[in-house]
Formats: C-alpha cells, sequence, structure tokens
C-alpha cells in the first residue's frame, strides 16, 4: 500500500514512512493510494468478534509490509489494553432506533486513545527496530496532550513533550498531563493561549537545526495513522446492529473532520452507511461548507464543546481531494485561497459529490444544554457537551435506518458544563478516581522560542 499526498507534489511514501512523517512536505495531507474494499462475507464474519480481531482485519490492507501479522497483532493487543470496558466502544441504546456509541473509555476518557493509544505502540515497534530515538511534540488545549502523554508515557524510544496554555485547561485535563511520574513525560505550561503554543510547535518545526538535533516527531490528527484506527469502531458498531443485511447512519461531534473522514472510509470499504452527518456547535464553518459550498472563516467562539472549536479543519483537506477526483493542484488552489482570502467556494461538482455522503447540522450552546437535560432525563444517559451536539442534530437527521451516534468524551471530563445542564455531578471511573490526589509535575515556560527548545534539550534522555 502506497500513500500520496494530497497537493500531489510530495513523494509517494509507504505506511510506515507516512506515519513517522505526518504532515506531507507540500504542505498536503497523506491518504492511501487505493482503498481495499471488503465483501459483504467479510464485513458478516467480523460481527461478534473482540474488537481486537476486527482492528486486525480492517487494518491489515493499510500496512503494508511493516509489520507481520504476529507483530501487528501485538501491537492491537497492547494499544487497547488498559481501555475501562472489555467491548472497548460499547453500544448502548438511546431511543426507539437511536444509539450511542461510548468511545470514552481509554485511559484519558476520550476517543482520541483510540488512535494515540495504537500510535504509540506503532513508534515505539517501529522505532526499537531502526533503533532511532523522537521526540513528539504538540500543542494542546487538553484531549489530545493528556491522549498523547498517557500513549507515550514510559516508553523507551520516545519523549513527549506537550505545551499547554498554563490556566485555560480544565483540572482533569491537566491533572492528566501532569501526574504520569515517567521520566519520558513532559508538560509544559506555556505563559500564553492555545494559539501561542501551536505557533511554539509550529517554530520548532521549522528551525530545522533544532529539529533534526532533538528528532522531533508530530502526532496530530491528520497523521494517516490516527484516522486508520478509528475506522475500526465504525465496523463493530455497524455490524452490531446488523449491517452489512441493514444500512446504518452515524452521525458524528466534528472540529478536525478526523473522526467523520474515518466513517467515510469505512463506507468506501464497503460499509453500508446510509449517511454521514457532521454535527458541529456554534463555531459552524463545516455545517456552512457542506450545506452551502462556501467555506469561510469567521473567528472562533468558545463554547462548552471547546473540541469542537475550530474554524480551520485540517482533515476536510481528505474529503476535498476525492470530491475533486483527486486532483491535487485543485486542492492546493482552495488551501491557497483558505490561506490569502480566508476561504474558498466549492465548485459545484464536488459540492453536489460531497452531499452525496455528507450531512450536517449544528447546535448552539443553549440547544447542547437542553439536549444534556432532556436526554439524562429520558434515558439516564450523561453526555459530554460535544456528545450532546450529535446527539441533537441526529435527532433531526432520522430516517427509518439505526443511527449510531458517536460520543467523543465522558462526562466527566467537564464536569462544570454538564452540572450545569442537568445538575448531575459526573464521577470519574474508579480506575482513575484517585486523580485529584495524584502529585503533579509541569514546568512553566516563558511564551519564548529560545526557553522552549533550551528546555526540550535539557529534559529529554540522551
Ligand atoms: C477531538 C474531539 C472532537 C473532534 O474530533 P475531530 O476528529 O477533530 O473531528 C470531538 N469531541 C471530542 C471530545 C474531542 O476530543
Amino acid at each position: 500500500m502506497r500513500y500520496v499526498s494530497t497537493r500531489g507534489q510530495a513523494p509517494v511514501l509507504s505506511f510506515e514512512q507516512a506515519m513517522l512523517t505526518g504532515l506531507a512536505r507540500d504542505g498536503g495531507l497523506y491518504v492511501p493510494e487505493t482503498i481495499p474494499t471488503l465483501t459483504a462475507a467479510d464485513i458478516a464474519a467480523l460481527a461478534g468478534q473482540p474488537y481486537e480481531e476486527v482492528a486486525f482485519r480492517i487494518m491489515r490492507p493499510y500496512i503494508g509490509d511493516a509489520f507481520t501479522d504476529d507483530e501487528f497483532r501485538s501491537i492491537i493487543a497492547r494499544a487497547y489494553e488498559h481501555f475501562g470496558h472489555a467491548a472497548r466502544a460499547p453500544l448502548v441504546q438511546l431511543g426507539a432506533n437511536h444509539f450511542l456509541l461510548e468511545l470514552f473509555h481509554g485511559p484519558t476518557l476520550a476517543f482520541k486513545d483510540f488512535a494515540m493509544q495504537l500510535i504509540g505502540q506503532l513508534f515505539q515497534a517501529s522505532l526499537s527496530r531502526s533503533g532511532k530515538r523522537v521526540t513528539i511534540v504538540g500543542a494542546t488545549s487538553g484531549d489530545t496532550g493528556s491522549a498523547a502523554i498517557e500513549a507515550f508515557r514510559g516508553l523507551s524510544n520516545v519523549d513527549v513533550v506537550i505545551l499547554f496554555p498554563h490556566g485555560r485547561v480544565s483540572e482533569v485535563q491537566r491533572r492528566q498531563m501532569t501526574t504520569p511520574s515517567e521520566g519520558n513525560v513532559h508538560a509544559l505550561a506555556v505563559d500564553g493561549d492555545f494559539d501561542d503554543c501551536q505557533a511554539r510547535v509550529k517554530d520548532m518545526f521549522n528551525d530545522f537545526e533544532f529539529r533534526d538535533s532533538v528528532g522531533l516527531a508530530g502526532v496530530n490528527s491528520i497523521n494517516w495513522a490516527r484516522v486508520l484506527a478509528q475506522v475500526v469502531y465504525y465496523f463493530t458498531a455497524a455490524t452490531s446492529l446488523g449491517a452489512p443485511q441493514r444500512t446504518v447512519d452515524f452521525t458524528v461531534p466534528t472540529g478536525n473532520f478526523g473522526d467523520i473522514f474515518a466513517g467515510y472510509i469505512a463506507k468506501r470499504m464497503g460499509l453500508p452507511i446510509g449517511k454521514l452527518v457532521v454535527a458541529t456547535n456554534q463555531n459552524d464553518i463545516l455545517h456552512r461548507a457542506i450545506s452551502t459550498g462556501g467555506y469561510i472563516t469567521q473567528g472562533v467562539t468558545p463554547s462548552i464543546s471547546p473540541s469542537m472549536d475550530i474554524q480551520v479543519s485540517s482533515n476536510f483537506e481528505r474529503a476535498l481531494f476525492d470530491v475533486y477526483d483527486r486532483d491535487g493542484a485543485a486542492v492546493a488552489g482552495q488551501m491557497a485561497d483558505l490561506k490569502e482570502k480566508g476561504g474558498f467556494q466549492i465548485s459545484q461538482g464536488a459540492l453536489q459529490r460531497l452531499q452525496e455522503t455528507f450531512a450536517s447540522g449544528r447546535a448552539s450552546e443553549e440547544e447542547t444544554a437542553d439536549t444534556i437535560r432532556t436526554t439524562f432525563a429520558q434515558t439516564g444517559e450523561v453526555l459530554c457537551p460535544h456528545s450532546a451536539v450529535a446527539v441533537k442534530v441526529a435527532a433531526e437527521q432520522m430516517t427509518d435506518a439505526p443511527m449510531i451516534t458517536l460520543a467523543t468524551a465522558h462526562p466527566a471530563k467537564f464536569p462544570a458544563a454538564v452540572q450545569a445542564a442537568c445538575g448531575q455531578h459526573a464521577p470519574l471511573p474508579n480506575r482513575m478516581a484517585d486523580l485529584y490526589e495524584r502529585s503533579e509535575r509541569v514546568t512553566r515556560v516563558a511564551n519564548d522560542l529560545a526557553a522552549i527548545e533550551q528546555l526540550v534539550h535539557e529534559r529529554r534522555a540522551h
């Protein structure tokens, strides 16, 4: 399996190279050259299999000869062993034909664990074979950083350095980053906001001397291996509700478009998905783009579902690449307009193709809180604000097919918003009930590239 860039100008890479590289050198994102398909019999045979077995069968065609079957099976086993639910991604019923896919039973209580835990094990397997050592750096507004630290803690060939805005992440999120005691984990509290953190990470990647001296690597949401890991639960959920005989719909709380793009890949692999519904909060650029064709940035307004507060949705580029018939130059043109003019217009033909697969909707702050309250009253399920956005949009998009809504975080990660909406205190699961007692380790640093780079040099193992 070979990987090509969405902008058509970067070298074609293997799975392992694409995973270690992240962003393509032409600024594009790597996608598989072809999408493997499963027969109806292959899909039917997935029903009732353990999550790890489905993961192996779905992902195996994408990894080429990077790992032997035995190696890949043990990578998958290690990735999911610390999940707090035997099903890994259990499905619960919300209404007559509406189901919730709970993706928050991983170590940091958000769906990002599915991809990050796998990528940690993939990196470690690849680096221990080559004898190389890398420094993963990332900026976070909360969820990504904690998932990355949890995935890479204690791995011998990796240091992980996470920059977060001092005083601007929730207490649960901060503690998840500052309480791991392993020496290869480095949490840096930057005197600045999330954009400052992201800008300093970019600066580090552009400082080639520094980049090479510490072996900088990134694991942000554009990494193909992260998308791939998320394809798996679309198959486990749909087959447990009767696919391939029955068609199902999905609604996904969306920010960077990684999670819903994984659903699109599942559909292209042959899973009978009717529609994929993009659910946005008040930062609704994707809803506007899919319903009108205009992708126009308007600034970000903070919401109670902060992981969806975006205006540049990186993985959307992968969907554009396909609806433009894999024309890298056309995609590059739109991305240049985004950068220079703050937006672009999707062509009629491409928009039509986009709308054949994707529907969309939005939820205001009030509607989100209302949905948390009514869902709790009617079903006893306590939703996090991100999942509530999707439940609201899903209700508007119901057809005769079963609707599966993705629940992307545990309500205990957003206790204040949940309490305000439905009066419930959402407790942390038992396995992390002592999070508030564990001791923290964090380094406060100025919003200054030289100071941050020096810290990285000092702290990482040699
Ligand atoms: C990251 C995140 C999202 C958005 O997922 P994308 O793949 O970026 O679209 C939604 N909900 C939660 C809780 C998240 O952490």
